[in-house]
């Protein structure tokens, strides 16, 4: 297979290790190696590896109807649609194939509310440095991260980037022109950053008394990843008029959502949006099967509970490496380690033994398990960075 990638737009440069399996927590290569995956495809197969509902879910569907595209109804996406708005704030919901296409959904809907409420002026969208929101024109454009930006043309206008945590800034810059402030409730990419649950609350109140909208995009950290279906709902009184998700409602078929109270999506009619696969019934049978597992409050409270066994271990590796590990970060699941120096070294030695792991900004070591591990997963991972760290020489 070494010259199979010579087609591939090299925008990845992926280890040369071929993964053909995968069960539960564990991978396997062509050649029979086993790998504990605690990045799940990037927070996407919350279940694991061939969850054997989500196959069932998958098979039942391939054999009755694959496509029909958004002229005709199915059963599939209004099932879950109601299931979503019966359990989180959302009252209406457009389906999408991934997170980047939830988030256009998003920018799109904030400003036709308002220029639908007679305020067509208010086009700003607010965001934080650090986040990620995906890779189209306008998703780049919202995290504003300038090594994405580069290259691409001139930036939209309509995006103010404030700096994670500065509240005076975030406080000026939410204004008469501000169509809504578009947040990570826990910060994927961006390093693995929870936003303290006050601040979601006073983010909440602030939006309210400027008439903005509240948009979150739990594509990477809702969906049972910290404990809560969603990330937001630690904290009091935050809930958003609009909310993207995707990654984990898939459990590894792809497909996101847009999330609206009924009064921020009401100018989004007829002709206003579009996808073509959205609500694909295939995505949808799986989805289906991916919400009743992960929204029952049983399983959430297992998250939670091996959660705090992860926490406990990644505390202990802060403890015994005070020299190399500046801190654990992020929240339930989302969880990192903050390093002296860049960790791809680290994630490098942690894959060479058997453990596959995630980086995020510029020294954290991420973890994104499946939401399925017990706790000889946890003390078989935090065991193989313990070693990889031993061995570890930080650039100065
Ligand atoms: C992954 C991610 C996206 C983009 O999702 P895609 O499915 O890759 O388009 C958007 N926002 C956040 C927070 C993400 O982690």
């Amino acid at each position: 297979m070494s010259n199979a990638r010579q087609h591939m737009m090299p925008v990845y440069n992926p280890p040369a290790e071929v993964f053909e399996r995968g069960e539960g927590a564990h991978l396997f290569t062509e050649d029979g190696k086993q790998y504990l995956d605690f990045i799940a495809g990037i927070a996407v197969n919350a279940l694991g590896h061939s969850h054997p509902d989500l196959i069932a879910a998958l098979k039942g569907q391939t054999d009755k109807l694959w496509h029909l595209s958004n002229m005709f109804r199915t059963p599939g996406a209004e099932q879950l649609a109601d299931k979503i708005c019966e359990r989180t704030f959302a009252e209406r919901v457009f389906f999408t194939n991934s997170g980047t296409e939830a988030v256009e959904c998003a920018l799109k809907t904030a400003r036709k509310y308002h220029w639908a409420n007679g305020a067509p002026e208010r086009v700003d969208i607010v965001t934080f440095s650090g986040a990620f929101h995906g890779r189209s024109l306008g998703a780049i454009n919202a995290g504003g991260n300038p090594n994405y930006l580069e290259g691409f043309g001139p930036a939209l206008p309509g995006f103010k980037h404030i700096e994670f945590g500065d509240h005076e800034t975030l406080d000026a810059a939410v204004d008469d022109k501000t169509a809504a402030v578009f947040v990570e409730p826990v910060q994927g990419e961006g390093g693995v950053r929870a936003i303290p649950e006050t601040c979601l609350t006073a983010l909440r109140a602030l939006c309210d008394e400027r008439g903005a909208l509240l948009i979150y995009d739990e594509v990477q950290c809702g969906m049972g990843r910290t404990g809560q279906l969603f990330a937001h709902e630690w904290a009091k009184d935050a809930a958003p008029d609009i909310m993207c998700v995707a990654k984990g409602v898939g459990g590894g078929f792809p497909f996101g959502a847009c999330l609206t109270t009924e009064a921020a999506g009401a100018a989004m009619q007829p002709g206003s949006h579009g996808s073509t696969y959205g609500g694909n019934p295939l995505a949808m049978a799986v989805g289906n099967a991916v919400w009743d597992i992960v929204s029952a409050p049983d399983f959430l409270a297992q998250v939670r509970e091996i959660s705090a066994v992860m926490a406990q271990g990644l505390k202990s590796l802060e403890d015994r490496h005070p020299d190399k590990v500046l801190g654990v970060t992020g929240k339930g699941l989302l969880t990192g380690l903050r390093l002296k120096s860049a960790p791809k070294p680290v994630q490098n030695a942690c894959r060479e033994a058997g453990l596959l792991v995630g980086v995020a900004g510029d020294n954290v070591l991420r973890m994104a398990p499946p939401l399925i591990i017990d706790q000889t997963h946890v003390r078989d991972a935090v065991s193989i960075i313990d070693d990889v760290l031993s061995a570890w020489q930080p650039a100065d």
